[in-house]
């Protein structure tokens, strides 16, 4: 078999595709000025700390404009698998003057040796600590990386709070989804970009690349021009929250009169940005060890849970021939044997089979292509024996359907009838694919018990069509969440349940669910309790996030180190009501905290699908805003 590892003289020809700032990337490393290697030996997993990876870029420190320093706030293994840190990373490294270095989390026994040893936080690439960049850009893909945000400046001997910054510190910026509801993370970044990342990153740079550093006040100067001139940058320090005398959000004052009153999403054009280009390929096992390549932004189907189908408007296919190139770039430049094609909706890209087939006409035998979780009512045939070709017979596909039953589905706006369901997975079964994952959502509004029930009845019929086809070899694998409020959506306003009725639920679907081939797996309410805190709370939220961390909460969506019992005890220090935040019926006209965030869809559309939501009735796929 042929190597799947390309020479290192493949990969250097393989650079001249990188933009014209990409030629000068392949430098000599930058001395080492953080020394962590006295401290591998007793750390779990340490090649993750050591860089240098294949296709890992070594910018010039020196004559590099501004130098960015993007942070993950989770574990290597899990950072490196974010599309967005790869895009930005190599965007800026190859097409701007500026200079991009990666940081992660570290685990807690690396932190723990890092501060015996008074050894700071640092960039991956050039072993520079932290603070000896000019920003750090925090990509916040989920809200349980909130604390890992505090953990890392405070590695870095950073001050945890934007107020207590001085001149001499690195602006923190702080981007993606998980801050689209920016107040929660307001006390802790100097500026939050609001949208999709590409365009607004590199104008931040530009923009701080014009700014003398030398200046006394340049800190503040700087970040009041990010937000008054560049769409999509909040500056929180500079609006002030209002909060009535019995503590209800009333709004936010603007301390400028020359600041937006909105701060508007942004978003771009897929087709002109070509990554990925060259990924690094990792130095130790990551949770998606693969290629991953955009088809598309943003979903036509308007879920009315689902957050990211509103905030990703509109939708934006990438044209095929682009993904085609991409695809055989990354494959010659990392010997990866699987390539994930990435979309909140898959098999609404026209032409899929098709797609897939070409990546498998071009690619070497042992490639392997693969989609995320689909809606069923699109899957086709076609789709199925295009993705059977280059797998082993036996693999698995993975299905959305978030409700069990046709009324839940009208509610949540997934229509698709049991029958449909059942005949795509039993068409699956027999195209030779043995497993079938199922994604359900427990907790949604008007959902009763006999709906939770419904899910375990509907894996019983998914698993006999299996046995049918494979016998005991068949598996359904039942992933069930548990809802969670989220800002922009049609469900905001509504309550989520409290943790007696969702173990009731888990309970009455988990009685019925016996065949040993269904495996259920489950959330704990109480990380959905948080989580939903973080989502929808208001600036005030943050003095929990801090006693968190204090009382040492950091990786919050790991199961082994969540720790609720510290959580609930932040809370109340902080002197929030969790019930106000999370449990409560919210009133259409109140004022919300991420009001002042412009998506371009209107409240008065979502509150209009909300009605709809409990009058059981269905939308048609992207209602006009
Ligand atoms: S199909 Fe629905 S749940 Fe899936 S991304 Fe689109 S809107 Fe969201």
């Amino acid at each position: 078999m042929a190597c799947r590892v390309p020479c290192r003289q493949e990969s250097v020809e393989g650079s001249a595709a990188i933009g014209q700032y990409g030629r000068m990337a392949i430098q000599p490393p930058a001395p080492v000025l953080v020394d962590i290697e006295h401290l591998l030996d007793s750390v779990k997993k340490p090649a993750q700390y050591l860089a240098g990876e294949h296709n890992a870029r070594q910018k010039d420190w020196d004559s590099s404009q501004t130098r960015l320093a993007l942070c993950f706030p989770d574990a290597y293994e899990i950072g490196m698998s974010n599309l967005a840190m790869g895009l930005l990373y190599e965007l800026i490294n190859d097409d701007t003057p500026h200079l991009c270095d990666r940081c992660f989390t570290p685990l807690p026994d690396m932190a723990d040796a890092m501060r015996d040893h008074d050894l700071p936080l640092f960039g991956w690439e050039s072993r520079r600590p932290l603070r000896d960049f000019h920003i750090l850009g925090f990509s916040m893909s989920y809200e349980s990386g909130n604390t890992n945000v505090l953990e890392m400046l405070d590695l870095a001997g950073i001050p945890i709070e934007r107020i207590d910054r001085a001149d001499d510190d690195p602006i923190v910026l702080g981007g993606g989804s998980a801050v689209s509801n920016p107040e929660p993370m307001a006390d802790f970044f100097d500026l939050i970009a609001v949208g999709e990342g590409e365009d607004l990153l590199q104008q931040v740079l530009n923009l701080h690349a014009e700014f003398d550093r030398s200046q006394p006040g340049w800190r503040h100067d700087f970040i009041a021009a990010a937000g008054r001139t560049i769409p999509g940058i909040y500056a929180p320090g500079l609006y002030e929250p209002q909060y009535s005398e019995d503590g209800a959000f009333l709004g936010h004052r603007r301390l400028r009169d020359d600041l937006p009153e909105k701060i508007a999403r942004q978003y771009v054009d897929i087709d002109e940005y070509s990554g990925p280009r060259l990924p690094v390929v990792p130095n130790t096992g990551v949770v998606h060890d693969r290629i991953a390549v955009e088809l598309d932004r943003g979903c036509a189907r308007a879920c009315r849970f689902c957050q990211a189908g509103y905030l990703y408007r509109p939708v934006r296919h990438r044209r095929k021939d682009l993904v085609e190139q991409a695809v055989d770039r990354c494959l010659t430049a990392t010997g990866q044997s699987e390539v994930s094609l990435l979309s909140l909706n898959a098999v609404d890209y026209q032409g899929l089979d098709g797609l897939i087939n070409n990546v498998y006409d071009s690619a070497e035998d042992y490639v392997r292509v693969s989609i995320p979780s689909t809606r069923v009512e699109t899957f086709n045939v076609d789709v199925a024996d295009a993705l059977q070709r280059g797998g082993k017979r036996g693999g698995s596909l993975t299905f959305a359907p978030e409700a069990a039953t046709p009324r839940m589905r009208r509610v949540i706006n997934k229509e698709i009838s049991d029958e449909d369901l059942l005949e795509t997975c039993d068409m699956a079964f027999q195209r030779g694919f043995r497993t079938i994952k199922l994604y359900f959502m427990i907790g949604q509004p008007t959902e009763t018990i006999e709906d939770a029930q419904a899910i375990a009845h509907l894996a019983n019929r998914v698993m006999a069509l299996g046995r049918r086809h494979h016998g005991k070899r068949a598996k359904v694998n039942v992933t069930v969440s548990t809802f969670i409020p989220k800002p922009f959506t049609p469900f905001q306003w509504h309550p989520q349940d409290r943790s007696d009725a969702i173990r009731a639920k888990q309970q009455a679907c988990f009685d019925i669910a016996r065949d040993r081939n269904i495996h259920l797996m489950w959330h704990d309410p109480q990380e959905s309790h948080i989580e939903a805190l973080l989502a929808l709370g208001d600036r005030r939220v943050g003095r929990a996030i801090k006693g968190a961390w204090e009382r040492g909460c950091r990786f919050d969506g790991w199961m082994e180190h969540l720790e609720p019992n510290r959580w609930y005890e932040a809370i109340e220090a902080a002197g929030l009501d969790l019930d106000w935040y999370i449990h409560r019926q919210r009133d259409p006209d109140e004022p919300l905290p991420w009001d002042l965030v412009d998506i371009f869809v209107s409240k008065r559309l979502l509150q209009r699908e909300y009605q709809r939501a409990l009058a059981e009735s269905a939308t048609e796929p992207v209602p006009a805003a």
